[in-house]
Protein backbone atom coordinates (compact mmCIF):
# COMPACT_ATOMS: atom_id res chain seq x y z
CA UNK A 1 0.00 0.00 0.00
CA UNK A 2 1.32 3.46 -0.61
CA UNK A 3 -0.98 6.42 -0.84
CA UNK A 4 -1.22 7.70 2.99
CA UNK A 5 -3.71 10.29 4.50
CA UNK A 6 -2.81 11.61 7.49
CA UNK A 7 -4.68 13.73 10.35
CA UNK A 8 -2.91 15.03 13.51
CA UNK A 9 -5.61 16.05 16.34
CA UNK A 10 -5.40 16.45 20.12
CA UNK A 11 -8.15 14.63 22.03
CA UNK A 12 -9.05 15.49 25.88
CA UNK A 13 -11.78 13.32 27.57
CA UNK A 14 -14.05 14.86 30.07
CA UNK A 15 -12.97 15.71 33.92
CA UNK A 16 -14.47 14.20 36.22
CA UNK A 17 -16.87 16.57 38.56
CA UNK A 18 -15.83 17.52 42.15
CA UNK A 19 -16.92 16.01 44.96
CA UNK A 20 -19.08 18.23 47.59
CA UNK A 21 -18.88 18.69 50.67
CA UNK A 22 -21.89 19.53 52.17
CA UNK A 23 -24.00 18.84 55.53
CA UNK A 24 -27.87 17.78 56.28
CA UNK A 25 -29.83 20.32 57.68
CA UNK A 26 -31.41 19.38 60.56
CA UNK A 27 -32.85 21.32 63.29
CA UNK A 28 -30.88 22.66 66.50
CA UNK A 29 -28.27 20.79 64.87
CA UNK A 30 -25.87 23.35 63.55
CA UNK A 31 -24.09 20.99 61.46
CA UNK A 32 -26.06 16.82 60.27
CA UNK A 33 -24.31 14.39 58.80
CA UNK A 34 -21.83 14.80 55.58
CA UNK A 35 -24.34 14.74 52.58
CA UNK A 36 -22.26 15.78 49.75
CA UNK A 37 -22.75 14.06 46.68
CA UNK A 38 -19.75 12.45 44.46
CA UNK A 39 -18.95 14.27 41.13
CA UNK A 40 -19.82 12.02 37.98
CA UNK A 41 -17.33 10.63 35.73
CA UNK A 42 -16.19 12.33 32.87
CA UNK A 43 -16.69 11.09 28.98
CA UNK A 44 -14.27 8.84 27.17
CA UNK A 45 -13.07 9.74 23.81
CA UNK A 46 -13.56 6.76 21.24
CA UNK A 47 -12.56 5.90 17.89
CA UNK A 48 -14.51 3.62 16.07
CA UNK A 49 -14.46 2.37 12.40
CA UNK A 50 -17.29 3.20 10.51
CA UNK A 51 -16.95 2.37 6.06
CA UNK A 52 -19.08 5.71 5.59
CA UNK A 53 -16.46 7.37 6.68
CA UNK A 54 -13.71 7.42 3.44
CA UNK A 55 -11.18 10.21 4.43
CA UNK A 56 -9.18 11.60 7.45
CA UNK A 57 -9.10 14.92 5.73
CA UNK A 58 -12.19 16.48 7.94
CA UNK A 59 -10.20 15.09 11.63
CA UNK A 60 -7.33 16.97 10.28
CA UNK A 61 -9.65 20.19 9.74
CA UNK A 62 -11.22 20.01 13.17
CA UNK A 63 -8.30 19.69 15.35
CA UNK A 64 -9.49 19.39 18.65
CA UNK A 65 -11.89 16.92 20.37
CA UNK A 66 -12.77 17.58 23.38
CA UNK A 67 -15.66 15.06 25.26
CA UNK A 68 -18.21 16.45 28.49
CA UNK A 69 -16.73 16.58 31.90
CA UNK A 70 -18.79 14.62 34.95
CA UNK A 71 -20.46 17.80 36.55
CA UNK A 72 -20.15 18.07 40.63
CA UNK A 73 -21.83 16.36 43.08
CA UNK A 74 -23.93 18.62 45.32
CA UNK A 75 -25.94 18.27 48.98
CA UNK A 76 -28.58 15.81 49.87
CA UNK A 77 -26.12 13.30 48.38
CA UNK A 78 -27.19 13.97 44.94
CA UNK A 79 -24.62 12.56 42.55
CA UNK A 80 -23.26 14.59 39.73
CA UNK A 81 -24.15 13.73 35.81
CA UNK A 82 -21.32 11.61 33.84
CA UNK A 83 -19.87 13.53 30.90
CA UNK A 84 -21.56 12.09 27.64
CA UNK A 85 -18.41 10.00 25.63
CA UNK A 86 -17.46 11.52 22.15
CA UNK A 87 -17.38 9.02 19.81
CA UNK A 88 -14.82 9.98 16.65
CA UNK A 89 -15.58 8.02 13.30
CA UNK A 90 -12.63 6.94 11.23
CA UNK A 91 -12.35 5.05 7.91
CA UNK A 92 -11.77 1.45 8.57
CA UNK A 93 -7.66 0.93 8.14
CA UNK A 94 -6.85 3.78 10.28
CA UNK A 95 -4.18 3.38 12.13
CA UNK A 96 -3.74 5.14 15.97
CA UNK A 97 -0.29 6.21 17.24
CA UNK A 98 0.70 8.29 20.00
CA UNK A 99 2.10 11.76 18.52
CA UNK A 100 4.45 12.37 21.31
CA UNK A 101 5.57 9.00 21.86
CA UNK A 102 5.46 7.10 18.06
CA UNK A 103 4.16 4.09 19.92
CA UNK A 104 1.18 2.63 18.14
CA UNK A 105 -2.22 2.55 19.95
CA UNK A 106 -4.82 0.95 17.54
CA UNK A 107 -5.33 -0.25 14.57
CA UNK A 108 -8.35 -0.15 13.40
CA UNK A 109 -8.89 -2.82 10.63
CA UNK A 110 -12.44 -3.65 10.24
CA UNK A 111 -15.91 -1.86 10.34
CA UNK A 112 -17.38 -1.65 13.92
CA UNK A 113 -14.04 -2.24 15.61
CA UNK A 114 -13.66 0.81 18.62
CA UNK A 115 -11.11 1.87 21.14
CA UNK A 116 -11.43 3.70 24.72
CA UNK A 117 -8.40 6.32 23.13
CA UNK A 118 -8.66 8.43 26.25
CA UNK A 119 -10.31 7.77 29.57
CA UNK A 120 -12.95 10.28 31.24
CA UNK A 121 -11.84 11.28 34.60
CA UNK A 122 -13.17 9.42 37.73
CA UNK A 123 -15.71 12.04 39.61
CA UNK A 124 -14.46 12.81 42.72
CA UNK A 125 -16.04 11.48 46.16
CA UNK A 126 -18.14 13.80 47.88
CA UNK A 127 -17.60 13.98 52.35
CA UNK A 128 -20.52 11.65 52.75
CA UNK A 129 -18.39 9.12 51.23
CA UNK A 130 -15.24 9.33 53.84
CA UNK A 131 -17.54 9.49 56.84
CA UNK A 132 -16.05 6.59 59.87
CA UNK A 133 -17.36 5.87 63.14
CA UNK A 134 -14.40 8.01 64.18
CA UNK A 135 -14.56 10.82 61.51
CA UNK A 136 -18.19 11.99 61.80
CA UNK A 137 -18.31 15.00 60.11
CA UNK A 138 -15.79 14.84 57.17
CA UNK A 139 -14.87 18.67 55.76
CA UNK A 140 -12.83 17.36 52.40
CA UNK A 141 -14.03 15.79 49.74
CA UNK A 142 -12.27 14.53 46.42
CA UNK A 143 -12.06 16.56 43.42
CA UNK A 144 -12.61 15.30 40.27
CA UNK A 145 -9.72 13.37 38.29
CA UNK A 146 -8.93 15.41 34.80
CA UNK A 147 -9.90 13.67 31.68
CA UNK A 148 -7.00 11.98 29.47
CA UNK A 149 -5.33 13.80 27.50
CA UNK A 150 -3.46 12.81 24.05
CA UNK A 151 -2.12 13.82 20.52
CA UNK A 152 -2.99 11.70 17.96
CA UNK A 153 -1.46 10.79 14.81
CA UNK A 154 -4.12 8.79 12.55
CA UNK A 155 -2.79 7.49 9.84
CA UNK A 156 -4.72 5.49 6.78
CA UNK A 157 -3.47 3.96 4.07
CA UNK A 158 -5.85 5.08 0.96
CA UNK A 159 -7.92 3.45 -1.58
CA UNK A 160 -8.87 5.53 -3.95
CA UNK A 161 -12.58 5.68 -4.44
CA UNK A 162 -12.65 7.06 -7.80
CA UNK A 163 -10.63 6.84 -10.64
CA UNK A 164 -10.42 9.58 -13.32
CA UNK A 165 -9.24 8.16 -17.09
CA UNK A 166 -8.98 9.93 -20.67
CA UNK A 167 -6.82 10.94 -23.06
CA UNK A 168 -3.73 13.01 -22.58
CA UNK A 169 -4.64 16.43 -22.31
CA UNK A 170 -8.02 15.79 -21.69
CA UNK A 171 -7.78 17.80 -18.20
CA UNK A 172 -7.80 15.23 -15.44
CA UNK A 173 -4.95 16.91 -13.69
CA UNK A 174 -6.67 20.29 -13.82
CA UNK A 175 -9.77 18.76 -12.68
CA UNK A 176 -7.73 17.02 -9.79
CA UNK A 177 -6.67 19.92 -8.72
CA UNK A 178 -9.99 21.88 -9.20
CA UNK A 179 -11.50 19.49 -6.42
CA UNK A 180 -9.52 18.45 -4.30
CA UNK A 181 -9.42 20.13 -0.32
CA UNK A 182 -6.50 18.48 0.51
CA UNK A 183 -3.68 16.02 -0.99
CA UNK A 184 -2.60 13.24 0.21
CA UNK A 185 1.24 12.43 1.89
CA UNK A 186 3.17 9.93 -0.19
CA UNK A 187 4.64 7.54 2.52
CA UNK A 188 8.42 7.42 0.92
CA UNK A 189 10.22 9.59 -0.70
CA UNK A 190 10.48 8.69 -4.26
CA UNK A 191 6.43 8.48 -5.23
CA UNK A 192 6.40 12.22 -4.22
CA UNK A 193 5.96 12.37 -8.37
CA UNK A 194 2.37 10.80 -7.46
CA UNK A 195 1.13 13.17 -5.55
CA UNK A 196 -0.29 15.70 -7.74
CA UNK A 197 -2.15 12.52 -9.26
CA UNK A 198 -4.41 12.22 -6.27
CA UNK A 199 -6.69 14.40 -4.43
CA UNK A 200 -9.03 13.92 -1.19
CA UNK A 201 -12.48 15.71 -2.05
CA UNK A 202 -15.13 17.28 0.30
CA UNK A 203 -19.34 17.39 -0.15
CA UNK A 204 -20.76 18.50 3.45
CA UNK A 205 -19.95 15.33 5.58
CA UNK A 206 -18.83 13.13 3.33
CA UNK A 207 -15.48 12.80 1.57
CA UNK A 208 -13.52 10.55 -1.39
CA UNK A 209 -10.43 9.94 -2.77
CA UNK A 210 -9.92 10.64 -6.57
CA UNK A 211 -7.00 8.82 -8.63
CA UNK A 212 -5.80 10.41 -11.82
CA UNK A 213 -4.92 6.77 -12.97
CA UNK A 214 -2.95 7.10 -16.26
CA UNK A 215 -1.04 9.63 -14.08
CA UNK A 216 -0.54 7.05 -11.67
CA UNK A 217 0.56 4.64 -13.91
CA UNK A 218 2.93 7.13 -16.13
CA UNK A 219 4.73 8.07 -12.59
CA UNK A 220 4.90 4.67 -11.65
CA UNK A 221 6.96 3.66 -14.95
CA UNK A 222 9.12 7.10 -13.77
CA UNK A 223 10.98 4.33 -11.06
CA UNK A 224 8.57 4.56 -8.64
CA UNK A 225 7.69 0.67 -9.00
CA UNK A 226 4.35 0.02 -8.09
CA UNK A 227 3.93 -2.59 -10.58
CA UNK A 228 1.17 -4.88 -9.13
CA UNK A 229 0.62 -3.20 -5.68
CA UNK A 230 -0.44 -0.59 -7.72
CA UNK A 231 -3.04 -2.34 -10.19
CA UNK A 232 -4.65 -3.85 -6.82
CA UNK A 233 -4.94 -0.36 -5.49
CA UNK A 234 -6.47 0.89 -8.83
CA UNK A 235 -9.05 -2.14 -8.98
CA UNK A 236 -10.41 -1.19 -5.87
CA UNK A 237 -11.83 2.20 -7.32
CA UNK A 238 -15.54 1.74 -7.41
CA UNK A 239 -16.02 4.23 -10.34
CA UNK A 240 -14.30 5.74 -13.03
CA UNK A 241 -15.18 9.14 -14.14
CA UNK A 242 -14.11 9.02 -17.87
CA UNK A 243 -12.71 12.61 -19.54
CA UNK A 244 -14.15 13.52 -22.94
CA UNK A 245 -12.43 16.48 -24.46
CA UNK A 246 -15.07 19.01 -26.57
CA UNK A 247 -12.16 21.60 -27.55
CA UNK A 248 -13.88 21.73 -31.07
CA UNK A 249 -10.50 22.36 -32.48
CA UNK A 250 -8.39 19.64 -31.67
CA UNK A 251 -9.11 17.87 -34.41
CA UNK A 252 -9.82 14.65 -32.35
CA UNK A 253 -13.09 12.56 -31.98
CA UNK A 254 -14.15 12.34 -28.15
CA UNK A 255 -16.32 9.03 -28.91
CA UNK A 256 -13.21 7.29 -30.84
CA UNK A 257 -11.01 8.47 -27.99
CA UNK A 258 -13.16 7.01 -25.56
CA UNK A 259 -13.34 3.72 -27.40
CA UNK A 260 -9.44 3.22 -27.33
CA UNK A 261 -8.87 4.36 -23.44
CA UNK A 262 -11.82 1.58 -23.49
CA UNK A 263 -9.89 -1.01 -24.94
CA UNK A 264 -6.72 -0.37 -23.38
CA UNK A 265 -8.75 -0.85 -19.97
CA UNK A 266 -9.51 -3.55 -21.05
CA UNK A 267 -5.98 -4.87 -21.70
CA UNK A 268 -4.99 -3.45 -18.21
CA UNK A 269 -7.63 -4.82 -15.92
CA UNK A 270 -10.49 -6.74 -17.36
CA UNK A 271 -11.96 -5.79 -13.51
CA UNK A 272 -11.18 -2.16 -14.04
CA UNK A 273 -13.46 -2.29 -17.21
CA UNK A 274 -16.16 -3.59 -15.74
CA UNK A 275 -16.28 -1.04 -13.16
CA UNK A 276 -19.01 1.67 -13.52
CA UNK A 277 -18.08 4.64 -15.69
CA UNK A 278 -19.41 8.62 -15.48
CA UNK A 279 -18.80 10.62 -18.45
CA UNK A 280 -17.32 14.27 -17.91
CA UNK A 281 -17.52 16.34 -21.05
CA UNK A 282 -14.46 18.81 -20.26
CA UNK A 283 -13.86 22.10 -21.93
CA UNK A 284 -17.48 22.96 -22.84
CA UNK A 285 -16.03 27.06 -21.47
CA UNK A 286 -14.64 26.70 -25.07
CA UNK A 287 -16.78 28.47 -28.50
CA UNK A 288 -17.91 25.79 -30.51
CA UNK A 289 -17.72 22.96 -27.92
CA UNK A 290 -21.40 22.63 -27.06
CA UNK A 291 -21.56 21.35 -31.20
CA UNK A 292 -19.32 18.67 -30.16
CA UNK A 293 -20.36 17.83 -27.08
CA UNK A 294 -24.34 17.37 -28.51
CA UNK A 295 -22.77 15.38 -31.74
CA UNK A 296 -21.68 12.71 -28.73
CA UNK A 297 -25.11 12.60 -26.40
CA UNK A 298 -26.83 10.41 -28.40
CA UNK A 299 -24.15 7.79 -29.06
CA UNK A 300 -23.23 7.81 -25.44
CA UNK A 301 -27.16 8.42 -23.60
CA UNK A 302 -27.77 5.50 -25.73
CA UNK A 303 -25.47 3.37 -23.85
CA UNK A 304 -27.25 4.70 -20.36
CA UNK A 305 -23.95 6.80 -19.42
CA UNK A 306 -24.82 9.91 -17.37
CA UNK A 307 -23.15 13.04 -19.01
CA UNK A 308 -21.90 16.12 -16.95
CA UNK A 309 -20.65 18.78 -19.03
CA UNK A 310 -17.84 20.48 -17.12
CA UNK A 311 -15.36 23.07 -17.36
CA UNK A 312 -12.29 21.71 -15.27
CA UNK A 313 -10.97 25.39 -15.86
CA UNK A 314 -13.61 27.87 -14.83
CA UNK A 315 -14.88 25.44 -12.26
CA UNK A 316 -18.55 25.54 -14.53
CA UNK A 317 -20.29 21.73 -13.82
CA UNK A 318 -17.83 20.92 -11.21
CA UNK A 319 -20.03 21.11 -8.29
CA UNK A 320 -23.29 18.52 -10.22
CA UNK A 321 -20.35 16.54 -11.00
CA UNK A 322 -18.94 15.99 -7.75
CA UNK A 323 -22.41 15.73 -6.35
CA UNK A 324 -23.26 12.75 -9.34
CA UNK A 325 -19.82 11.36 -7.70
CA UNK A 326 -20.81 11.56 -4.26
CA UNK A 327 -24.50 10.04 -5.01
CA UNK A 328 -23.07 7.23 -6.55
CA UNK A 329 -20.51 6.35 -3.83
CA UNK A 330 -23.08 6.87 -1.06
CA UNK A 331 -25.08 4.32 -2.69
CA UNK A 332 -22.44 1.77 -2.90
CA UNK A 333 -21.21 2.24 0.51
CA UNK A 334 -24.77 1.40 1.89
CA UNK A 335 -24.16 -2.17 0.78
CA UNK A 336 -21.13 -2.27 2.88
CA UNK A 337 -21.90 -3.78 5.81
CA UNK A 338 -21.56 -1.22 9.16
CA UNK A 339 -19.68 -4.30 10.63
CA UNK A 340 -20.43 -5.63 14.56
CA UNK A 341 -19.06 -3.30 17.55
CA UNK A 342 -16.57 -5.07 18.72
CA UNK A 343 -13.99 -3.74 21.31
CA UNK A 344 -10.02 -3.38 21.07
CA UNK A 345 -8.01 -3.65 24.18
CA UNK A 346 -7.24 0.14 25.21
CA UNK A 347 -3.46 1.21 25.74
CA UNK A 348 -2.21 1.15 28.84
CA UNK A 349 -2.02 4.66 31.11
CA UNK A 350 1.72 5.88 30.49
CA UNK A 351 2.27 7.01 33.90
CA UNK A 352 5.42 8.11 35.63
CA UNK A 353 7.11 6.26 38.31
CA UNK A 354 6.71 7.42 41.55
CA UNK A 355 9.63 8.89 42.54
CA UNK A 356 10.69 10.70 45.68
CA UNK A 357 12.90 13.71 45.54
CA UNK A 358 14.61 16.13 48.36
CA UNK A 359 14.07 19.98 47.33
CA UNK A 360 15.74 21.38 50.37
CA UNK A 361 15.19 22.70 53.60
CA UNK A 362 13.62 19.63 54.52
CA UNK A 363 11.13 19.44 51.99
CA UNK A 364 10.39 16.59 49.90
CA UNK A 365 8.36 16.18 46.28
CA UNK A 366 6.59 13.28 45.62
CA UNK A 367 5.54 12.66 41.54
CA UNK A 368 4.17 10.16 39.22
CA UNK A 369 2.34 6.85 39.99
CA UNK A 370 -0.92 8.55 39.78
CA UNK A 371 0.15 9.94 43.50
CA UNK A 372 -0.89 13.60 42.79
CA UNK A 373 -4.35 12.71 42.46
CA UNK A 374 -4.73 10.85 45.83
CA UNK A 375 -3.56 14.95 47.15
CA UNK A 376 -6.62 16.82 44.94
CA UNK A 377 -8.94 17.51 48.01
CA UNK A 378 -10.99 20.14 48.40
CA UNK A 379 -9.98 21.56 52.04
CA UNK A 380 -7.08 20.44 51.32
CA UNK A 381 -5.18 22.00 54.28
CA UNK A 382 -8.05 21.17 56.34
CA UNK A 383 -6.25 19.06 59.07
CA UNK A 384 -8.53 16.07 58.78
CA UNK A 385 -7.88 16.13 55.20
CA UNK A 386 -4.18 16.02 55.74
CA UNK A 387 -4.73 12.95 58.01
CA UNK A 388 -6.30 11.72 54.80
CA UNK A 389 -3.92 12.56 52.26
CA UNK A 390 -0.95 11.19 55.29
CA UNK A 391 -3.09 8.20 55.66
CA UNK A 392 -3.52 7.35 51.27
CA UNK A 393 1.00 8.17 50.90
CA UNK A 394 1.34 5.59 53.82
CA UNK A 395 -0.66 3.07 51.63
CA UNK A 396 1.16 3.88 48.75
CA UNK A 397 4.16 3.19 50.65
CA UNK A 398 5.40 6.78 50.55
CA UNK A 399 6.40 7.15 54.20
CA UNK A 400 8.51 4.12 53.87
CA UNK A 401 10.25 5.62 51.10
CA UNK A 402 10.61 9.04 52.70
CA UNK A 403 11.75 7.09 56.39
CA UNK A 404 14.59 4.90 53.90
CA UNK A 405 15.83 8.24 52.24
CA UNK A 406 16.28 10.17 56.15
CA UNK A 407 13.19 12.43 56.12
CA UNK A 408 12.83 13.43 59.54
CA UNK A 409 9.54 14.22 61.43
CA UNK A 410 7.78 17.59 61.21
CA UNK A 411 9.44 17.07 57.43
CA UNK A 412 6.95 18.65 54.59
CA UNK A 413 5.97 16.90 51.58
CA UNK A 414 4.81 18.49 48.45
CA UNK A 415 2.41 16.70 46.52
CA UNK A 416 0.69 18.17 43.25
CA UNK A 417 -0.25 21.49 44.55
CA UNK A 418 -1.15 20.50 48.26
CA UNK A 419 1.83 20.88 50.99
CA UNK A 420 1.60 18.43 53.81
CA UNK A 421 3.87 18.80 56.99
CA UNK A 422 4.33 15.18 58.57
CA UNK A 423 4.37 15.42 62.48
CA UNK A 424 4.96 11.65 62.20
CA UNK A 425 6.55 9.63 60.13
P1 LIG B 1 -4.23 15.80 -18.64
O1 LIG B 1 -3.15 15.43 -19.57
O2 LIG B 1 -5.46 15.03 -18.89
O3 LIG B 1 -3.80 15.78 -17.22
O4 LIG B 1 -4.63 17.32 -19.01
P2 LIG B 1 -4.25 18.68 -18.27
O5 LIG B 1 -5.02 18.87 -17.05
O6 LIG B 1 -2.79 18.75 -18.15
O7 LIG B 1 -4.77 19.74 -19.31
C1 LIG B 1 -4.25 19.83 -20.63
C2 LIG B 1 -4.49 21.23 -21.16
O8 LIG B 1 -5.88 21.49 -21.28
C3 LIG B 1 -3.92 22.30 -20.27
O9 LIG B 1 -3.37 23.33 -21.06
C4 LIG B 1 -5.15 22.84 -19.54
O10 LIG B 1 -5.03 24.18 -19.16
C5 LIG B 1 -6.23 22.66 -20.59
N1 LIG B 1 -7.55 22.49 -19.99
C6 LIG B 1 -7.90 21.61 -19.03
N2 LIG B 1 -9.20 21.73 -18.73
C7 LIG B 1 -9.69 22.73 -19.49
C8 LIG B 1 -10.98 23.33 -19.64
O11 LIG B 1 -11.97 23.00 -18.97
N3 LIG B 1 -11.10 24.33 -20.55
C9 LIG B 1 -10.04 24.75 -21.30
N4 LIG B 1 -10.25 25.75 -22.14
N5 LIG B 1 -8.83 24.21 -21.18
C10 LIG B 1 -8.63 23.22 -20.31
MG1 LIG C 1 -1.92 15.11 -16.43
Amino acid sequence: MIFVDEALIRVKAGDGGDGSVAFRREKFVPRGGPAGGSGGKGGDIILMADPSVRTLVDHHLQGTYTAESGQKGRGKNQHGRDGKDLIIKVPPGTVAYDGRTGKLLADLVRPGQWIRIARGGRGGRGNASFATPVRQTPVFAEKGEPGEERILRLELKLLADVGLIGFPNVGKSTLISRISAAKPKIADYPFTTLIPNLGTVKVDNFSFVVADLPGLIEGAHKGAGLGHQFLRHAERTRLLVHLLDMDPNNGRDPLEDRQKINRELELFSQKLSRTPQLIAANKVDLPGADRKLNRCLPALRSQSLEVYPISALTGLGLTELVLAIARFLREAMKEVETGVPEQLPEPEREEAPLTVTPVGDGAWKVEGGGVERLAALQNANHPQAKQEIRARLERRGVLKSLRALGARPGCCVIVGDVEVILDRL
